[in-house]
């Protein structure tokens, strides 16, 4: 098993600006650290060098994402708009997503370097792939920036593996703890990307992400969403993976799976009330792995999207990238076992029977 990686050091110089979580600073609200700070992100790259599993994998070079990659979803004034802004001293993208200075080209870097893992694993240099990007790509519409998200990375780079790599039918499992509301707009009237969200039910954004929403005209049926309550846990994650993801993806037969993988459902996130611990990442991408070796000879990428406590996430997308190199570095994660006996890792699957 060959597993691609890359993260980049201008994805953490993105600057999302000073604010109480994602608030602006001002009013009552004292300067903080934005939550969708680059520490979380730079923690992963130094657990890995520490225990060793970045010698494992092999490095994948970002490239950036063309003009006419970024048309292929998001409308020319969307992009003007952005570009003036980031090459002033920055604005928002509308919505909760403040940027400085730059931060234009730094998208296109974390756009272009989730096309890069989809070209390593096409093009069968590697067997996965781990982009490591920021800023996020999944909430992102056409002409809105979201969420903290100024483009759709991992839907532009299926739009793009269509054309240079022939690819039709993908399947999007998405398990980041917010809607991914952006992938579910590029997709819904396409039955050839089947899109499938897990997500704490109206966290963000809160006017989207419902059961009923799955998809129109051709589309109708290729968009599953699958809000679950706050407080939901390892067993209702894996009953999501069993009854959910395995029959769609089984029913779907894609050519590639894609994960755009946030961490925070981890029990000790600032933005999402989910119960998981790194034991349930590594269960949901060893699940994702069978089914990519049963349906699609490997092919899967995994793009990263959320995921704020710069504690956690490092132990959660440690033991996600381990089982994806099948790696043995095979660490402790410390938080584990506070985490594993909490309540609502047992309590919300058997309410839930109706998935
Ligand atoms: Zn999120």
């Amino acid at each position: 098993m060959k597993t691609g990686f890359f993260s980049y050091e201008k994805y953490f110089w993105h600057y999302t600006g000073h604010a109480g979580l994602w608030l602006p600073s001002g009013g009552l609200i004292q300067p903080d650290e934005h939550a969708e700070s680059p520490e979380s992100k730079r923690r992963i790259v130094n657990l890995m060098a520490v225990t060793g599993l970045l010698d494992e994998l092999v490095p994948v070079a970002p490239s950036f994402a063309t003009e006419a990659d970024l048309l292929r979803f998001h409308t020319q004034a969307y992009l003007s708009r952005i570009k003036s802004m980031s090459d002033g001293r920055g604005g928002d993208g509308s919505v909760t997503t403040s940027f400085g200075p730059g931060s234009y080209e730094i998208a296109l870097l974390s756009t272009g370097g989730v096309m890069a893992a989809f070209d390593a694993v096409l093009d069968d240099r590697v067997t996965n792939a781990y982009a490591l990007v920021r800023p996020p790509g999944h909430h992102a519409e056409s002409n809105l920036g979201k969420g903290f998200c100024l483009f759709s990375n991992a839907a532009l780079s299926i739009l793009r593996a269509r054309v240079t790599h022939g690819i039709e039918r993908v399947a999007v499992v998405d398990w980041d703890v917010h809607h991914d509301n952006g992938t579910q707009q590029a997709f819904y009237n396409d039955p050839n990307v089947l899109s499938i969200s897990i997500h704490q039910d109206r966290c963000f954004p809160l006017d989207s992400g419902g059961i009923e929403e799955n998809g129109q005209g051709r589309g109708l049926g290729a968009n599953i969403n699958v809000p679950l309550p706050p407080g939901s846990g390892r067993a209702a994650y894996l009953t999501v993976m069993d009854r959910v993801v395995s029959k769609a993806l089984r029913k779907f037969q894609p050519e590639l799976i894609v994960v755009p993988c946030g961490f925070d459902a981890g029990s000790a996130d600032p933005l999402g009330r989910m119960m998981l611990s790194s034991t349930t990442y590594r269960a949901v991408t060893k699940t994702v792995l069978e089914l990519a070796s049963e349906l699609c000879e490997d092919r899967l990428v995994f793009c990263h999207e959320g995921g704020y406590s710069p504690a956690l996430v490092p132990f959660c997308a440690h033991a996600v990238i381990e089982e994806l190199a099948q790696s043995s570095t095979c660490i402790t994660d410390p938080y584990a076992s506070f985490f594993d006996v909490q309540g609502g890792a047992r309590l919300v699957s058997a309410s839930r029977s109706g998935y």
